[in-house]
């Protein structure tokens, strides 16, 4: 802890010192015009990813950046929540689901069932992503342990934005024309980051040139989703 403590203070006396105006702007109240849906891994910080300022995006952190279908078992999770303060307060125009390379959460769905006997709530939270890991393990046999896994976390990306889509306010709003979802995996080792293309059901490097930032959308198709 001693070395978060002196990251306050260095905070304060360097970081906030220098941007105090923009702190005292932000203090008045947020305005991020994004969801972003993170997994709770150290090594994976949205804010870092794309640059961003503190105060441009909502972030909801959990195990393995899960969004639960809306069943009535779900109903009351944070996810929910979140949703409604996003859509309805914050009035945000676009989500991510962001998962990420050597995710702890989705090779935990690979363990023996043993290895939850103490862990009862990780079992149960992981549950809602088990029907992806069967998906997985029926269509592809010989597959190394790293490929089944990013296979797993891509794959359950793309069911995670079919989640979000059970929620009437996200599905009303994406018909309305009012949000944009995205589903976006991070490459943790290269620092490249794909995006989900719905259309063509491939990951797309997000590598765009200041030209394309102008109007012209593009990405080089990277790769099916597995
Ligand atoms: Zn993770």
């Amino acid at each position: 802890m001693e070395r978060l403590f002196r990251g306050i203070l260095r905070f304060q006396k360097m970081h906030y010192r220098k941007e105090e105006e923009f702190f005292q702007k932000i203090s008045k109240g947020q305005s991020p015009d994004v969801l972003f849906f993170s997994c709770s891994d150290s090594r994976v910080d949205p804010n870092l990813i794309t640059q961003s300022k503190v105060g441009e995006l909502f972030i909801v952190k959990n195990v393995g950046n899960i969004v639960p279908a809306n069943t009535p078992l779900h109903k009351k999770t944070c996810t929910a929540a979140a949703i409604e303060f996003a859509l309805l307060v914050l009035k945000v125009t676009d989500i991510v689901v962001c998962g990420h390379s050597d995710c702890g959460a989705l090779k935990a769905l690979y363990y023996d069932k043993k290895d939850f006997e103490d862990k009862p709530n990780l079992k149960e939270w992981l549950n809602t992503a088990s029907e992806v890991k069967e998906e997985v393990l029926f269509q592809i046999k010989d597959l190394s342990y790293k490929k089944k896994i990013e296979m797993t976390e891509k794959r359950y990306l793309v069911k995670q934005i079919e989640n979000l889509k059970t929620y009437p306010l996200v599905n009303e709003a994406i018909k309305a024309g009012k949000i944009n979802i995205h589903g976006w995996y991070y490459d943790i080792g290269t620092g490249a980051v794909y995006t989900y293309n719905e259309r063509r059901n491939v990951f797309e490097k997000i590598d765009h040139n200041e030209e394309e930032f102008m109007g012209i959308s593009g990405g080089d198709p990277c790769e099916d989703v597995p």
